[in-house]
């Protein structure tokens, strides 16, 4: 076994189950491992590479801040916290932003703003306010998050959980609407919902929870740290819908594929809780992150990169939809966040997500059944073509000695 793996299976805590692979160097859509086989990166480290590996203008714009100034904490002003954050509130429409760094600190940042606004603004009685949030949904790994996840794995010996949390099913507007009450303050949704599979809801969803939430005072808070910044052949997935939430959580991407930046952004009046010293971070909004991340905003418009993954994202759909075998059951998404889902009965994600491996495109599964396709946004033509054809091999390799053979 390589000497890499072989310490990780030593010292690194047994919370992944990684694909057997030792990458050592990336460019673009381009991985390497430590034998200098080139993968085709179909997985873009969960959407946080969406600008390509080591960009060029990024790494030079990482460099030249790291060499002036890195961490400051909040407790000072910088030259560099205001206009990201300007080019960020501009692009997004939304009026407000707090700096954060991982999507799970914006998305718990997001509870404790709409929390507070349900409290000290809707009038709800102290510690009582209530946030919906849908079935399948993902939002981090924290304590709180975990609790109002509906994956028993991830909830699984981590509990007692946070209170004041409602499950609806994701996709129906009328049980949200039927699980508001007086102390509702919020609900919490994936326009898209990623680590569920790649779901799309029902076409005119998002703007039925928008009209919902404003009939009954909810605040509508969109968990865009997948779907955001041109994933699904929009800058936000909202936008399919001219939805405009009251509150947006922004990360992955915006770091660049480099660092890892999140934000909150809101309304006024929602972002109008936050007093000096009721919620913050250490690294949060810091120069460096602000330096990549407004690097990477002027990339997304400059690179065209929300039309290319509109492109592209239709040329991949309909490329995988044309494919024609047993083992697919489905084949959705949008932009360059696609699902496709197989029989496993024919063969598991997970086992198809390795044939892809040795013929040279890193995925990854989501569940048992779900291959996810989302390679950065600058894929080109070409490489979308080069990898319709691997994939379509894939399938013309699972012969039915192949299906006994899994299937035993
Ligand atoms: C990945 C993800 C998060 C959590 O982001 P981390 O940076 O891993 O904490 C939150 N929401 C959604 C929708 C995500 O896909």
């Amino acid at each position: 076994m390589d000497r890499s793996i072989e310490l990780e299976r030593q010292y690194c805590a047994r919370n992944y189950d990684s694909l057997p692979v030792v990458l050592q160097r990336g460019e673009g859509v381009w991985l390497w491992d430590v034998n200098e086989r080139r993968y085709l990166d179909m997985m873009s480290a969960y959407s946080a590479v969406s600008f390509g590996h080591s960009h060029p203008v990024l790494v030079a714009t990482l460099i030249a801040q790291a060499q002036k100034l890195a961490v400051t904490s909040r407790a000072y002003h910088t030259d560099q916290l205001g206009p990201f954050l300007q080019s960020l509130c501009e692009m997004t429409g939304m009026p407000r932003a707090l700096p954060m760094n991982t999507g799970a600190e914006a998305v718990e940042t997001a509870l404790k703003a709409a929390r507070k606004w349900g409290h000290k603004v809707k009038g709800i009685a102290d510690d009582s306010a209530e946030i919906i949030v849908c079935r399948g949904n993902f939002a981090g790994r924290t304590t709180t998050i975990v609790g109002f996840s509906s994956e028993p794995q991830y909830r699984d010996g981590f509990g007692p959980f946070a209170a004041g949390f409602v499950s609806v099913p994701f996709g129906d507007a009328a049980a949200l609407e039927a699980a508001i009450t007086p102390r509702t303050a919020a609900f919490l949704v994936e326009p898209i919902q990623g680590e569920a599979g790649i779901i799309v809801p029902p076409a005119g969803y998002l703007a039925a929870c928008r009209a919902i939430c404003t009939r009954h005072k909810v605040l509508l808070l969109c968990d865009e740290v997948q779907t955001g910044l041109g994933r699904t052949g929009r800058l936000l997935a909202c936008d399919h819908d001219a939805v405009r939430p009251d509150g947006l959580v922004l990360g992955k991407a915006l770091g660049g594929g480099l660092l890892p930046v999140s934000a909150f952004l809101a309304s006024e009046e929602l972002m109008g809780v936050f007093a000096p010293g009721d919620h913050g971070s250490t690294f949060g909004g810091n120069p460096l992150a602000c330096a990549v991340g407004a690097a990477a905003l002027r990339l997304m418009v400059d690179g065209r990169l929300v039309e290319r993954a509109q492109e592209m994202g239709a040329r991949l759909i309909e490329g995988l939809r044309a494919i024609d075998h047993r083992a697919i059951r489905e084949v959705r998404g949008k932009g360059l966040l696609i699902g496709l889902e197989l029989d496993p009965g024919v063969i598991s994600a997970r086992e198809f997500c390795e044939r892809l491996m040795r013929n040279g495109i890193l995925s990854k599964d989501t569940h048992a059944t779900v291959v996810r396709f989302a390679p950065p946004l600058i894929i080109t033509e070409s490489e979308v073509e080069a990898a319709l054809a691997v994939i379509r091999a894939v399938f013309d390799s699972l012969s039915d000695n192949d299906r006994d053979r899994i299937a035993a």
